[in-house]
């Protein structure tokens, strides 16, 4: 067959250990052979960020600016045991958090469902996606310690550094303890609703977001206000498409999740985030299964895996033993970026392909054969699920594609 053209290139972020391998043969087993791929090619594996200074994952998150659409493999993020594994000149940072401070974007993640992988929560039929604002709160706190005796204030300043404010937030006297200073900024929490009302639109689901306002009745109450402004914004297209957008309290809002068949947008502060992005993903089984994309505010798309680079699996390969990892969140980030960049195109046969080899992935499983994270999670009538080693598993995708 003639390939399938591609106009524009997608910025191909190239990562670590066993999610590298797998990402080789995604490319020659399940794209090359029928696409002709453009890719603006970044090396992040960490070898390479080392000897670039890291700068090589600054110009891929540019190039992202740039080209709109990224595909990314799971990478190490450094520390002390990796410093010495690796030889590192410095314990580089996160590559993610490096992406998503020059993007400033909010990341989605969702499940990627597989009748006879059943949610450990029967209910959840559709996938409940998960928006975790990613700045402020605890994650950039001060806190201290404080003794017997001392007091702990709350003091505003203004431009010339003049005190204009003081509030007493408690007095240690007759014990010790802790106290904890937290904030945000209405720019980001603007950004960040903007994000997921644009998403929510564009997968045609509904929207929930929840705070403890009745509680928290500045802080989290500038969330509720702040969001409830954006929202004017989207109301007219919400209505249109009959999608409701819900703001309540946070213990409401866990309570309707359970009881939901899924297919909705929970949108979360830092930490709500934080916690139940893993009970989320938990419940819908395997990490393999769970993908995510970063979305900026002005329409930039990052496609990746939740789940990191496998390390144990990859020793196993490092040793010459085959592996079963499981390659189906990878491929949806493939998958994903290729979709939005043929939408972007109006290249409707890159789409067409997405779509093609989604659907021969999931079949893959569907018809019992699968990687081994998923064999215990498996049930269905009449089907007895076979164990691929990680090879096996995308050749056996190729062959329904
Ligand atoms: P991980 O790579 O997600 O793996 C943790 C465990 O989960 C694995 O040992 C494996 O369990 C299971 N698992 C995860 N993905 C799987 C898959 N695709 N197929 C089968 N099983 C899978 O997390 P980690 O071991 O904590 O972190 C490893 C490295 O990844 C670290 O250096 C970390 O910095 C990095 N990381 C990167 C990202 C990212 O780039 N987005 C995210 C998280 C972590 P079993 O061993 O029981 O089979
Ligand atoms: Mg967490």
């Amino acid at each position: 067959m003639a390939k399938i053209q591609m106009t524009t290139p997608i910025v191909e972020m190239d990562g670590d250990e066993m999610t590298r391998i797998l990402w080789k043969w995604i490319k020659e087993i399940l794209i090359l052979p029928y696409v002709d791929l453009k890719t603006e090619y970044y090396d992040l594996g960490l070898p390479n960020r080392d000897a670039t200074g890291d700068t090589v994952t600054v110009e891929s998150a540019i190039a992202t600016k740039r080209y709109g659409v990224a595909v990314k493999c799971a990478t190490i993020t450094p520390n002390a045991q990796r410093m010495t594994e690796y030889n590192l000149h410095q314990m580089w940072k996160s590559p993610n958090g490096t992406i998503r401070r020059i993007l400033d974007g909010t990341v989605f993640r969702a499940p990627i469902l597989c009748k006879g992988i059943r949610s450990y929560v029967p209910t959840w039929e559709k996938p409940i996606v998960l928006a975790r604002h990613a700045y402020g709160d605890v994650y950039n706190n001060v806190e201290e310690k404080l003794d017997s005796g001392e007091k702990a204030y709350l003091v505003v300043t203004d431009k010339e550094g003049r005190e204009v404010r003081r509030q007493l937030v408690h007095d240690f006297n007759g014990s010790g303890g802790v106290v904890q200073g937290v904030h945000n900024c209405d720019e980001s929490i603007r950004s960040f609703a903007h994000a997921c009302f644009r998403y929510a639109l564009e997968q045609g689901v509904p929207m929930y977001f929840a705070t403890k306002d009745t509680i928290s009745k500045t802080y989290d109450r500038r969330f509720k206000d702040i969001f409830q402004e954006v929202y004017e914004e989207y109301r007219a297209a919400f209505e249109e498409k009959g999608l409701e957008y819900l703001y309540t309290l946070i213990d409401d809002a866990v309570a309707r999740i359970v009881r939901s068949r899924g297919g909705v947008l929970w949108a979360c502060k830092n930490y709500d985030g934080d916690v139940m992005s893993d009970m989320v993903a938990t419940a819908y089984g395997s990490l393999g299964m769970m993908s995510s994309v970063l979305v900026s505010p002005d329409g930039k798309y990052e496609y990746e895996a939740a789940h990191g680079t496998v390390t144990r699996h990859y020793y196993k390969y490092r040793d010459g033993e085959t592996t079963s990892t499981n390659s189906v969140a990878t491929i949806f980030a493939w998958t994903g970026a290729l979709k939005k960049r043929g939408e972007l195109d109006g290249n409707g046969e890159l789409v067409a392909f997405a779509d093609r080899l989604e659907r021969a992935t999931v079949a893959t499983i569907e018809e019992g054969e699968m990687t081994g994270d998923l064999i215990p999670l498996f049930h269905m009538e009449g089907v007895t699920p076979k164990k691929l080693d990680s090879e096996q598993f995308l050749r056996a995708i190729a062959k329904r594609l």
